[in-house]
């Protein structure tokens, strides 16, 4: 944990830490609006916006054409509370580059990228049962406005129907989100870019095959790399007689870290941490199929950059029964050399929240607020899986790169690691090496070594597949049915 804080604030890894995003986005909030922002959503709530938009009925009212009178009027809930404004500045107004929609299995994201931090409130509004006007849900940004080529999402897959921008007002930008059939909502931003996130969850009245091919066709996502997860079915055969692949883990996703613009950890002899980990990537993606029979998904096959969620949302989206992050580490200590596996969770002392306050440069206040927004933001995500994922792909992976590379075993770790956030599998984070470490720069230049540490991380999850059919096996034991 501490490596990956030190190394994640010298913003060397890209798996980043949700805090320095989040906290730096609740920046300008008042504490009442920031306990807020925790909370889970049905209830509205402002986001320090102008101060004439205080109200929902105010702010709703010159809402798009379509929109009743009627149903503007009545929120579902409460008027959003909204931050006193800090003295205007005079700050560049905001530009929309980006306007775009991932949809998974269970949610559907929406995403909202700027060219700078901008404020913005929310609001849900309830169907017009008068005039049969579906809910809504709309966000204001204020100083604003649309940049060239940002235009509405046709979407239309059971949660959303579609998702509309325009420029609302001179200063003022408008999102619409019209809603078919939604539960929960849950905004919140991430930066670099300054990217404002809208999560909305329901039952989706669709098969997640035809969910998939929408997917698949959509321009905006990146290429699903070498194995085009559309061509197969959602539950492939096995191919080969590979006994182990027998249980619920069919498509795992193998995720290269960094990419493109972003080289990763660089270490003194010039490795790059974006390079090793593709090769080692792939090196695993050939043995997971090989050796087990497995379908595999790579969030990058080649040297492109992709954005943190948009990692998971590849794995959420091709139904990914496994997510497995690799990387190579480094810290400011040269002598620092070893291999561990990290999973998602909250720093769990005291001293882990210090430390990440200290590093980040924010207060315990800011970093009890993230965790508790990353509480809610791991609600689908499967901890103690991901925990046993870790142990057995640390133990192997260990054990076999040490009998021809004696290294250090740095156990599992916990860390509130950015890119898995939003998996809904069980998810892991592997360091391999330190490339900040002269002799462990070498190993990963290796070949040799790039092809035991994938070998090594297979076997983890080959064990891990055996652990889990030995356990649905034990559970079956009683079922006279089958
Ligand atoms: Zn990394």
């Amino acid at each position: 944990m501490q490596h990956c804080i030190v190394r994640l604030i010298g913003g060397v890894c890209l798996a980043l830490m949700l805090m320095s995003a989040q906290v730096r986005a609740e920046d300008d909030q008042p504490r009442t609006a920031k306990k807020q922002a925790v909370v889970k959503k049905k209830v509205q709530k402002g986001k320090a916006a102008t101060a004439k938009a205080t109200k929902a009925t105010k702010a709703t009212k010159g809402a798009r054409k379509k929109s009743s009178a009627a149903s503007e009027k009545k929120p579902v809930a409460k008027p959003p509370k909204v931050a006193e404004a800090p003295a205007p500045v005079s700050k560049p107004m905001a530009v929309v580059k980006e306007f775009r929609s991932w949809s998974n299995p269970d949610y559907t994201r929406i995403a909202v990228t700027l060219d700078h931090e901008a404020r913005f409130e929310y609001h849900q509004l309830g169907q017009n049962r008068e005039t049969g006007i579906p809910g809504r849900l709309y966000l204001d940004i204020g100083n604003a406005h649309v940049g060239p080529g940002v235009k509405d999402i046709p979407i239309a897959d059971g949660l959303l129907k579609t998702a509309r921008i325009g420029q609302f007002r001179p200063d003022t930008v408008r999102v619409v989100l019209d809603m078919e059939s939604i539960k929960d909502y849950k905004v919140f931003t991430f930066s670099d870019p300054y990217r404002i996130l809208i999560d909305v969850r329901g039952e989706r009245r669709m098969e997640i095959s035809s969910l998939r091919e929408r997917i698949e066709s959509a321009p905006s996502l990146p290429p699903p790399a070498k194995e085009p997860a559309v061509e197969k079915p959602l539950r492939p055969t096995v191919a080969k007689a590979v006994p182990v692949a027998i249980g619920k883990i069919r498509r795992v996703v193998v995720d290269p870290g960094h990419g493109g613009h972003d080289p990763g950890a660089i270490g003194a002899g010039g490795t790059r941490e974006k390079d090793v980990v593709l090769a080692i990537g792939l090196k695993l993606a050939k043995r997971l199929k090989e050796e087990l029979g497995l379908d595999v998904v790579m969030t990058r096959s080649t040297d492109v950059f992709l954005e943190l969620q948009e990692r998971t949302a590849i794995a959420n989206q091709v139904g990914a029964d496994l997510f497995i992050s690799v990387h190579a580490n480094a810290a400011p200590n040269r002598a620092s050399a070893g291999i561990e596996t990290y999973y998602l969770s909250l720093a769990k002392t005291e001293k882990a929240a210090q430390l990440a306050a200290k590093e980040n440069g924010t207060s315990l206040e800011k970093v009890s607020l993230l965790q508790a927004v990353l509480f809610d933001l791991m609600v689908n995500y499967k901890i103690n899986d991901s925990a046993h994922l870790a142990e057995v792909v640390q133990k192997e992976l260990h054990h076999k790169v040490d009998v021809q590379y004696p290294v250090k075993s740095l156990g599992v770790k916990q860390g509130p690691f950015y890119v898995l956030v939003g998996a809904t599998m069980p998810s892991i984070l592997v360091e391999t090496a330190f490339l900040s470490n002269e002799k462990e720069e070498q190993r990963l230049r290796d070949a040799q070594y790039q092809e035991m540490t994938a070998d090594g991380i297979m076997e983890g999850v080959r064990a891990y597949i055996v652990s889990q059919h030995q356990q649905s096996a034990y559970v079956r034991q009683g079922d006279t049915g089958r």
